[in-house]
């Protein structure tokens, strides 16, 4: 095992890693720009090193900086949480080089699913079903149009290099389609410095399933189910439930399997999410993310299982703590994401916290790294916090999440909180029916009831 981990983020993921850490009694090493110097993590962590100013590319993206780090306090290992470098194989490589484990997937496996194209064409070798779409990229304009025309419109011009919902443009018809690649090329050459695209069919009322697996590298791999993604804003995550309203154990059992048995076929290592559309009884492949994701603590509380500590122990070459026999799932989760933004106009709301009370109480769990009295800089992702909930059925979880919302104050600055109280109480929620575009419609038409 490890005697020293790096922790090569910040904010409520830093302080997850350190949790999984100290109970492995591994000490542990924070990193902080100069605009986190008093951030929680930094304090809770065994020593701490600043390595660099506030903007992230020299900071928390810095990889001689992080390197340096690592030799002065003698860490020899580093996990990169999500975001920043968790999906940078080159510094993976560099570690590598360097004798430090990178707590994750090897580098050759982060740049095959870091490519989309290359991805989906790996995910269609090893029996996963994937979107309709174009072979590979799109070459030229009239390469689109025939493309588009054989899959069938709508389509959605996609970056290969994309994330975070960036360089995806949809194209109703020919009309749109040159207009809608060009965008999207310039989008993806301006945010990944690739322009690389290509076509998928676009789906029109699909849910967002993703699988999370785990691999040890060994030639084991299990499946831990299902979380239902589909509650987004701008293709970004704002609600995740597990297990999906719209599954039942057969689906689960079946679309599960192909992805554990996709997984030990790669000798895949560590914690890995198999991004789905599912839409009329069908699975779409449309990316795999080859690192702990957000909403993993979902997963954590219908499994039981702590996601972290075995990537932990995955990456010092232990191998699977469980066979798929052994993993069973228990009762209902949900996870909002609780942003420092105005609850409608999503504006960012840094700042200091003026005063905060997280809720408690049984089958509550509050992600958070943010304490009475800390100041949000304005530097970073807008995430205060995620409360997550468990209960035995999804009726009594959305019970447990409407009391624990009404309980969660955070004062000095906005919060969506706001927005979760609706959507707790919404109908369509309550019954599980909402697609991927059910939330950008709730917010027009509550934008539209407001306006005078
Ligand atoms: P990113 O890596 O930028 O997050 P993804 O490929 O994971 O991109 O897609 C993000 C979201 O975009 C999905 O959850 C879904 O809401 C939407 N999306 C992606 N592909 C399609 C598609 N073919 N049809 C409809 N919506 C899609």
């Amino acid at each position: 095992m490890f005697d020293k981990i790096l922790i090569a983020n910040r904010g409520e993921i830093a302080l997850r890693i350190l949790r999984a850490a100290k109970e492995l009694g591994i000490a542990t090493v924070a990193v902080h720009s100069t605009a986190d110097a008093e951030a929680m993590h930094v304090k809770l962590a065994d020593e701490s090193v600043c390595i660099g100013p506030p903007p992230a590319r020299e900071s928390y993206l810095n990889i001689p900086a992080l390197l340096s780090a690592c030799e002065i306090t003698g860490a020899d290992a580093l996990h990169p949480g999500y975001g920043f470098l968790s999906e940078n194989a080159r510094f993976a490589e560099i570690l590598r080089e360097h004798q430090i484990t990178f707590i994750g997937p090897t580098p050759e496996h982060i740049r095959l699913m870091g490519d989309k194209i290359e991805a989906k064409r790996t995910a269609k070798r090893l029996g996963i079903p994937c979107v309709p779409g174009s072979e590979g990229g799109i070459e030229d304009d009239d390469a689109a149009k025939r493309i588009a025309a054989e899959i069938g419109y709508p389509v959605l011009v996609k970056a290969a290099a994309g994330g975070g919902g960036r360089g995806m443009k949809v194209a109703r018809g020919a009309d749109d389609l040159l207009n809608a690649l060009h965008a999207a090329r310039s989008e993806a050459k301006a945010a990944f410095g690739d322009d690389a695209v290509y076509l998928e069919k676009y789906l029109e009322k699909p849910r967002h399933i993703e699988i999370q697996i785990l691999g040890d590298g060994q030639g084991n791999a299990v499946h831990l189910g299902e979380r239902d993604c589909s509650l987004q804003r701008r293709h970004q995550k704002v609600w995740e439930e597990g297990p999906s309203p719209a599954l039942n154990p057969e689906e689960r059992a079946r679309i599960g399997a192909v992805c554990a048995e996709a997984m030990r076929e790669l000798r895949y290592t560590g914690a890995g999410t198999i991004e789905f559309l599912y839409e009329d009884g069908a699975f779409y492949f449309i990316e795999m993310n080859t690192r702990i994701q957000v909403e993993h603590p979902v997963t954590e509380m219908i499994t039981g299982m702590d996601l972290v500590n075995e990537q932990i122990r995955i990456a010092a070459g232990a191998p699977l703590s469980v066979t798929q026999e052994e993993v069973s799932f228990w009762g209902h989760s949900i996870e909002c994401r609780v942003n420092a933004e105005h609850p409608e106009s999503f504006r960012p709301s840094p700042g200091r916290v003026a005063y905060f009370h997280p809720p408690g109480g049984v089958g509550v769990r509050v992600d958070s790294a943010v304490y009475q009295g800390y100041s949000i800089p304005p530097n970073y992702d807008s995430l205060v916090g995620k409360l997550i909930v468990h209960g035995r059925t999804r009726t009594e979880a959305l019970m447990r999440l409407r009391r624990a919302l009404d309980e969660f104050v955070v004062d000095g600055i906005e919060t969506t909180l706001p927005l979760f109280r609706r959507l707790v109480r919404n109908p369509d929620i309550q019954n599980g029916l909402y697609d991927i575009h059910w939330l950008e419609k709730f917010l027009a038409e509550s934008h539209a009831d407001a306006a005078p």
